[in-house]
């Protein structure tokens, strides 16, 4: 019972169009997965097929959920998304018919995103996890990842990791995550983008988003969306002592990315 309480299907509300930046991901992304999806029978003829796993791979905050989402949302896919804790816990319990529902799950409502955020928690410590008792779980993950018991096809598999070198040989063979794509910090242009999308159904007037921009090398995607947050908080207190909304102006903004202190600077 845990498989259906735990893993919830939800259709995102998001796509490409609301990632800020990361053109290089997202055309990889369409490369790798949704071409595959859409033309399976020419990917076939050249002995590659649709679903399969892809590991995104970068500094916390950078979007790999988020970007993981947005490709449901891209293809119209269901998306489900699992914390690896949650896996981790089944081992205690019914493991194996809970893994097993978990990518039922994901069989029955395709096209589907499995997601995985801390794939490596699987895949590190396979030894210490063996002596544990978790490697027929790992070892099931594995096999059912591989479509051993049933067709996986329009079922995709994206893993994140911020420490992909943690994670077991194992898990990279062909057919499991054998595509990596590294998710960046943004740079200068792809932070405007995130200012912009985030700010873009909120009341705003004379905005530079270009100084924005510059002000805030090396923050994620997290850092920008927490510091839109800060000044909006911050005009809506306003607005509640005139009785009138008030537009977040470029002051909050300035003020706040000069408050917050970038998060992947030191990755
Ligand atoms: P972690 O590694 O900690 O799991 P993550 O890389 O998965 O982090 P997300 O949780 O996907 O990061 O990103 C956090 C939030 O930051 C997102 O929900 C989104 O609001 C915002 N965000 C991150 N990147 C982008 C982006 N490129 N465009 C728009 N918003 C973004």
């Amino acid at each position: 019972e845990m498989g259906e309480r735990l893993f919830m299907l939800e259709k995102p509300e998001i796509n490409f169009s609301d990632v800020g930046g990361m053109e290089r991901e997202k055309k990889e992304i369409e490369l790798k997965i949704i071409k595959p999806l859409q033309f399976p029978d020419l990917f076939k003829a050249y002995g590659k097929k649709a679903g399969g796993g892809i590991l995104l791979y970068g500094p916390p905050g950078c979007g790999k959920t988020y970007l993981a989402k947005a490709t449901a949302g891209q293809i119209n896919a269901e998306f489900i998304n699992v914390g690896i804790h949650d896996v981790l816990d089944m081992w205690v319990g019914n493991s194996e018919k809970n893994l097993h529902s978990l990518f039922e799950m994901a069989r029955q409502n395709k096209p589907c995103v499995l997601f995985f955020d801390e794939v490596d928690a699987l895949g590190a410590n396979r030894t210490s996890m063996r002596n544990s008792g978790a490697s027929h779980l790992i070892n099931q993950f594995l096999s059912e990842m591989d479509g051993i018991a049933a067709d996986n096809e329009n079922v995709l598999i994206i893993g994140a990791t911020n420490a992909p070198w943690h994670l077991d040989a194992a898990f990279r063979r062909p057919g499991r995550f054998d595509r990596i794509i590294f998710v960046e910090p943004p740079e200068q242009q792809g932070r405007e983008d995130i200012l912009k999308i985030h700010l873009r159904d909120k009341p705003v007037k004379d905005i530079d988003f270009v100084a924005l921009a510059k002000a805030s090398a090396g923050f994620s995607g997290a850092d920008l969306k927490c510091v839109i947050d800060v000044a909006v908080e911050e005009k809506l207190m306003e607005a509640l002592n005139t009785g009138t909304p008030l537009p977040v102006t470029q002051k909050e903004l300035a003020k706040a990315v000069k408050n917050h202190k970038a998060t992947t600077r030191e990755w």
